[in-house]
């Protein structure tokens, strides 16, 4: 591991803008020193931050010399235990652009250096308390928009993905120490049957990797939600399923047909899918000018969405106007379902022979059909249900790649079985395929990389 610099850093880490609390962050050697000399008392007396206890708060005033910037509260946390592993002092100020700039400015005028974006987290990472995963799973958690993809990085913030590539490089390194000592010492280690068994732990090992592989597309889903666009003509109560759907009344429900004239959109979780939800104009040629625009806005819904809900009126019966949506539909080739709407209105039951997409029985009204549009929603976008919610999906692409990687080395370890190397073939690619799997947690990596990922951080993280 790369050791860190004697630079002592600083930079504001809450977000840019006028608010209640700023608070600056200081990390390194001279952190507590730094704060030490500036921060006094009530009556303008030092305030002795070097003796303050780790993980206590002390409140007193920001002074530069003549005068006094912000009344703060200071937080010291001693190394290692901190963000940064390093010595860190937080200070809270209040939160206005300007003061927190000065108190930042006489930071570094006492000898620490504004911080680069990311580099907290760098120095976490290089001072080995993080593994990448756990720093690209830092930014993750900040900018994830729903729960499961808070979740999600949380898990991996713990070391969920670390843990489990850690056990999979302690197997190929064990497999390769063994062909070593072997090859070493023959008359000890004996190489007899060897490669059908490795063949079987190597398998063992695709399988696993290939499941992060396939799973990282359901996580994807999860992380980003399905693009979710309720069409279908007026009246036949496509509002009112998006407020169902979203719990709230975010869309005006009205029976005035035409009369939802922009896109609503709202990201709702349907038992634990996240949905971003687009609410359409009735598509339906029109002369009316303003309508036009929402009809036209239905057709760009239906071009961003992943999914569309065709929304239908039981109690009306199948129209030509809804045969020419469904068909505008099908030729963006989109994936549909089919809300047959307000069946609690008992009428005839109408012939929906036409539509090749699945067909549920629903009512805004009643609620009835929810649980078997989610059913239908797992089918179409996470291959099955979503599983245990303790499963960790990789989205990382940067991580994605090494894990492609990893299986093709391992691919050819079963090649090189198959064909009847001798074994010290065997190690070359297992040692990549050890080396791949090092790389996702920034085992052996060049510093390059980690420059690359660190900077795309906010500062002070
Ligand atoms: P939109 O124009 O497609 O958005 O339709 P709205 O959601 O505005 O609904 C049109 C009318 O149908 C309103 O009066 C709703 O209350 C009514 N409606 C919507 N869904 C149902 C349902 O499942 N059952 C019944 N009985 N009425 C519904």
């Amino acid at each position: 591991m790369i050791n860190n610099t004697d630079d002592t850093i600083a930079a504001i880490a809450t977000a840019p803008g006028n608010s209640g609390i700023g608070v600056i962050r200081i990390s390194g050697e001279k952190a507590i020193e730094i704060a030490d000399s500036i921060i006094v008392n009530k009556s303008g007396k030092k305030t002795d931050i070097i003796d303050q206890e780790s993980h206590t708060v002390k409140y007193g005033f920001v002074f530069d010399g003549n005068d006094t910037i912000d009344e703060v509260l200071v937080s010291v946390f001693k190394k290692p235990r901190s963000y940064t592993a390093e010595d860190v002092v937080e200070i809270s100020c209040h939160g206005g652009t300007y003061v927190l700039r000065r108190v930042l400015s006489l930071i570094t005028e006492r000898g620490a250096r504004p911080a680069e974006p990311g580099e907290f987290t760098k120095r976490a990472f290089m001072n080995g308390r993080i593994d990448l995963t756990e720093a690209e799973a830092v930014m993750d958690v900040i900018s994830s928009g729903n729960e499961f993809a808070r979740k999600n990085s949380l898990s991996i913030l713990k070391g969920a993905v670390h843990n489990k590539i850690v056990s999979m490089r302690d197997k190929i390194l064990h497999e390769t120490a063994f062909i070593e000592s072997a090859l070493d010492d023959p008359e000890h280690y004996s190489l007899e049957g060897y490669p059908e068994k490795l063949k079987e732990i190597i398998e063992e090992l695709i399988r696993s990797v290939r499941k992060m592989i396939s799973d990282s597309d359901t996580g994807r889903v999860l992380k980003e939600g399905i693009r979710t666009a309720i069409a279908g003509k007026p009246n036949v109560g496509k509002s009112s399923i998006l407020n169902l759907l979203s719990g709230e009344n975010k869309a005006i429900v009205t029976d005035i047909p035409g009369t939802t004239r922009d896109i609503v959109s709202s990201e709702v979780s349907l038992s634990g899918i996240p949905l971003i939800l687009f609410d359409t104009a009735g598509i339906r040629e029109t002369e009316d000018t303003v309508e036009k625009i929402g009809v036209e806005r239905s057709r760009e819904s239906i071009d961003l969405a992943d999914l569309i809900l065709f929304t239908i009126d039981s109690s009306e019966g199948i129209t030509e106007e809804d045969r020419e949506i469904y068909d505008l539909i099908k030729a963006n080739d989109k994936k549909c379902i089919i809300l047959k709407n307000k069946t609690d209105l008992q009428v005839e039951d109408p012939d929906t022979s036409y539509f090749t997409d699945p067909v549920i029985e629903f009512s805004a009204k009643t609620e009835k059909g929810l649980y078997e549009l989610k059913k239908k929603i797992e089918e179409y976008f996470l291959s099955g249900e979503i599983q245990n919610s303790e499963d960790i999906y990789i989205t990382n692409v940067r991580q994605i790649k090494e894990l492609k990687y990893t299986e093709d080395s391992l691919l050819l370890v079963i090649k090189s079985i198959e064909d009847k190397m001798t074994e010290d073939f065997f190690t070359v690619d297992l040692m990549d395929a050890y080396s791949h799997l090092g790389n996702i947690i920034g085992e052996d990596t060049d510093e390059d990389l980690f420059d690359r990922i660190f900077s795309e951080f906010c500062m002070g993280k």
